[in-house]
């Protein structure tokens, strides 16, 4: 197998096409190396090798060897070479998995300074201070990526020996009365070197190593072990990571951003990743290394005037500081954004007055960005339609109907403090100030926020627990706003006017003192932070043309149906707003439980005869009438299918001692008969009792009342000069024969209704398939009937034969086991529950070619499950009305992918 593939000099042994074997990041050097990009050169070792090493414990034979031709390579283009005394070369480590993982896994720079190298590199840069600058960063690297994480050493929170050498630097500039690194001499850092090394010997037990091979082979060894750390792990777990992908390493030859005032580093995107508006937009600091930006170590300047976003006015941008370069890398961005079609997340660095790229990615961005930019890029033809739909994530689509503060109750607040909007939305919660408590609050049913100095990939588990994250430090591209923007999160980052006492656990500014447990609220729009709660307000999308426009194109290639469950014609209305295409499933009952119907309900079950019955019956039809006018009036001309009376009787007796009471008196009934009777009505297994059409069969009244109600409301719309579209759905049919039965009640009463009122209705009579046996006998159900609605949580339940109610005291451990890969009320069981899904079509359709199919489980909102439905062949799927977008979104995307 090839383990090593070059890249240097205008050529490249792979491309962008790679990503698998190179990796994201070595796909994409190789990439802009081809296209004659400035990109130092360097060398992939393929995610192979990372396979083979977890699997064997031990490297390829031969990869040693080409190593060492490779590097061989690098210093030939770069003249200078790795180890040598007075022109040593040196290189990065950087590790770069098939799918960016930001700050997952690591990277270490400058290897190859030792002893030996260091007074070569002083001499060749004239610079002492710039050497034991670059020396301090190496140590700190390896010592925290390789001599502890890989070594599997697991500190403390706060005892990492990261932070022992920051604090070590902290300490130093305290001394010497200083703020910023830069004023450190070279005297200085090189004391501090050797404070470093001394401190990592007394607490790993072990020196840094002053050879540059076993630096080199420490570093990749690291990044390949990285690859099954924790953290890398657990973010895996979170955005569905296959573990056998493996990461590929990456050896690059350094440049420098931390030489002098004419040199700098940088992180940008092609367009604003936060609004999706197409200007360059990005981060930079003047004499740093890369990491400085992306850690948050300092707080960055705007790139150019286009990247302020208030409050820095002074700072200085690359754009006035070094015009000239600033101009190449517009041209380069643009150039990547072109040949990538899509935005590009860039890094790059400045050495002498000379720019070289460092990386390029499809950059993440939140859900508002992500639908402008699809949209944008469709209108000035970069992408086609189909890809524009592809490039917004159904969780984006969530994302922006999500809640922001309510800007009428946040105006008479007090600002606590500002930081930078890097994530969108508002939250309020309680602060925590650690990751672990992050995830145990959450887990106890807090909301919690999660407030840090910056946050590290260590956090990412309590980061994802949090309502939103607040750090003190760091810019728009660190790693607290990469990850909360790519989960759609709110976030403010770079707060530092607030003051973090991790121990005290407070967190104060402006005079105001927060503790653990406390509320706070983020505007991560704004970056405003408050003390308190601030209520949310749901998402305005009717003034988003971008929204407007992505919804037009996606019901322009879309197949499928998007109806939607609404029991109220304010449920309905909302619906429509969304883009619902009629009712997939209307709950009859829901209407019940007003104080004004109940009684009456509950006088019908507890009626011993029928005719006891009927009277209580007849005083609901004139509520049900009402309910329905208004529903099919709302919907009309669309769809809209009723569903009969469904749960178990029992659901809507009284429970407390004085309801039970009450109810006697008003059926001046004694009370020791009515308990009489509550007890008759009790069952063991309600689910899977009397109810369903089971309840229409036994006291067919009950269908007749509501058929009635259905029909009298539709003759009378149609009277009106409204065309209502009724569907009748029998819900629970196992056997054709209860269809049947339902079916002659309902049809009877529509010729009736027809008849007095001289008008023709057009309706259809369907039936619920949610029992393994109406799918099975599918073909005899659908002679009788002109249309099935999947009921998949019943169906899943029956299948299954887990109780939807109960399932939450075994489900955790079957998926820890993986016994079960999700939940299957969530997301439809492909194998079981959905192949009965596609007998119930197959079978129903092979008798009945015009049988409307849909579904009106909670899976009808699912993108994964709508995917399978497309395949299955169903017209429509319905959900809740705030669904409706994404699954107008998903049902596209099940036909353009
Ligand atoms: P990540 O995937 O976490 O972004 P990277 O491998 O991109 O990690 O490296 C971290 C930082 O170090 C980035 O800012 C990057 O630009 C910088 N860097 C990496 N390799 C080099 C190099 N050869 N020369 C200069 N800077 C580098
Ligand atoms: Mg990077
Ligand atoms: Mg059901």
């Amino acid at each position: 197998m090839k383990t090593v593939y070059f890249f240097g000099d205008g050529k490249a042994d792979g491309s962008a096409s790679d990503k698998n074997i190179l990796g994201g990041k070595g796909a994409n050097l190789a990439e802009m190396t081809i296209l004659g990009i400035p990109v130092p050169p360097g060398f992939t070792i393929s995610t192979d090798v990372c396979t083979y090493f977890m699997q064997k414990g031990e490297y390829p034979a031969d990869l040693t060897n080409e190593v060492e031709n490779n590097l061989h390579q690098i210093e030939s283009i770069m003249g200078h070479t790795f180890g040598d005394s007075n022109n040593p070369l040196l290189v990065s480590v950087r590790s770069g998995a098939r799918q960016s993982m930001p700050g997952m896994m690591e990277t270490v720079l400058n290897i190859g300074l030792t002893s030996q190298t260091i007074p070569g590199l002083i001499q060749k840069s004239g610079d002492e201070r710039f050497a034991y600058d670059a020396y301090r960063r190496l140590i700190t690297m390896y010592a925290d990526v390789v001599m502890e994480k890989a070594a599997d050493i697991g500190p403390g929170e706060g005892e990492g020996i990261r932070e022992k050498l920051e604090a070590l630097l902290e300490n130093l500039k305290l001394k010497k009365k200083v703020k910023n690194d830069a004023d450190l001499d070279a005297e200085d850092l090189k004391c501090l070197c050797e404070k470093f090394k001394e401190t990592i010997k007394i607490h790993l037990g072990q020196e840094f190593p002053d050879d540059p091979h076993t630096q080199l082979w420490g570093s990749v060894t690291a990044v390949f072990k990285s690859w099954n750390g924790k953290r890398a792990a657990h973010y895996r777990n979170i955005e569905n990571i296959p573990s056998e992908w493996g990461t590929a390493v990456n050896i690059q030859a350094m440049v420098f951003g931390n030489m002098g005032e004419d040199c700098a580093t940088g992180v940008a995107f092609t367009r604003n990743p936060a609004t999706g508006e197409n200007k360059f937009y990005g981060e930079w600091l003047q004499n740093a290394q890369g990491e400085d930006v992306v850690a948050g170590l300092r707080t960055p300047n705007p790139l150019n005037e286009s990247s302020r976003i208030g409050g820095d006015e002074g700072l200085p941008t690359l754009e006035n500081n070094m015009p000239t370069i600033y101009a190449e890398l517009a041209a380069i961005q643009q150039r990547l954004e072109i040949h990538y079609h899509d935005m590009q997340d860039i890094e790059f660095t400045i050495q002498n007055g000379r720019l070289w790229m460092l990386q390029t990615r499809t950059g993440k961005r939140n859900g508002a960005a992500a639908i402008r930019m699809a949209i944008e890029m469709l209108e000035s033809g970069m992408i086609e339609e189909k890809t524009a739909i592809m490039r917004v994530n159904t969780g984006q689509l969530d994302e922006i109907m999500h809640p922001t503060l309510d800007t009428d109750i946040e105006k008479d607040f007090s600002i606590m403090a500002t930081g930078l909007p890097a994530g969108p939305g508002g939250a309020s919660g309680q602060i925590v100030f650690t990751a672990d408590d992050a995830e145990n609050w959450h887990n106890d049913g807090k909301k919690v926020i999660l407030v840090r100095k910056e946050t590290s990939p260590e956090d990412i588990h309590g980061m994802y627990a949090s309502q939103a994250v607040l750090t003190a430090r760091g810019g728009m591209t660190s790693h607290a706003a990469l990850v909360a923007r790519g989960w759609g999160k709110c976030c403010v980052v770079g707060c530092s006017e607030i003051q973090i006492s991790a121990i005290e656990k407070t967190l104060s500014s402006n005079g105001t003192l927060l503790k653990e447990g406390d509320w706070i609220t983020l505007n991560g729009s704004t970056g405003n932070i408050y003390a308190g709660e601030i209520p949310l307000k749901a998402a305005d999308l009717q003034s988003n043309i971008f929204f407007k426009k992505l919804m037009e194109l996606v019901d322009k290639h879309r197949a499928m149906g998007v109806r939607t469950n609404a029991d109220s014609p304010i449920e309905a209305k909302q619906a429509l707003e969304f883009g619902a295409q009629g009712i997939g499933l209307c709950r009859t009952e829901h209407m019940f439980f007003n104080p004004e119907r109940i009684m009456s309900i509950r006088e019908m079950i507890i009626a011993e005869n029928d005719e006891d019955r009927r009277k209580a019956i007849m005083k609901l039809l004139s509520h049900q009438k009402s309910d329905f006018y208004e529903i099919l009036k709302t919907m009309a001309p669309y769809p809209v299918t009723i569903r009969l009376l469904d749960p178990p009787l029992h659901e809507f007796l009284p429970q407390e001692n004085s309801q039970i009471q009450e109810l006697a008196q008003a059926l001046k009934m004694s009370r020791n008969k009515l308990d009489a009777r509550i007890e008759h009505l009790h069952e063991l297994n309600p689910m899977l009792g009397h109810r369903g059409c089971r309840l229409g069969i036994s006291y067919p009244e009950i269908t007749e009342m509501q058929a009635r109600a259905i029909f009298e409301a539709s003759a009378e719309l149609i009277m009106e000069g409204t065309t209502p579209y009724p569907e009748v759905m029998v819900p629970l049919v196992g056997s054709v024969s209860e269809f049947i039965h339902q079916r002659k009640i309902i049809d009877a009463m529509a010729n009736q209704v027809q008849e007095k009122n001289k008008v023709k209705i057009d309706y259809l009579v369907g039936t619920m398939i949610e029992l393994p046996r109406a799918c099975a006998t599918a073909d005899e159900i659908a002679k009788e009937a002109e249309f099935f609605s999947f009921g998949t949580n019943d169906l899943t339940q029956t299948t299954f034969g887990f109780s939807r109610d109960d399932i939450g005291s075994f489900l955790p451990e079957y998926l820890e086991q993986n016994i079960l890969a999700g939940d299957p009320f969530q997301s439809i069981d492909k194998e079981g529950v959905g192949s009965l899904v596609t007998m119930g079509v197959e079978k129903g359709r092979s008798v009945n070619a015009s049988l409307k199919i849909g579904i009106c489980g909670e899976h009808g909102g699912d993108p994964q499950s709508i995917h399978f439905f497309q395949r299955s062949g169903l017209d429509y799927v319905s959900c809740s009305p705030f669904r409706v977008p994404i699954a107008r979104l998903a049902a596209a995307q099940a036909e353009a992918g």
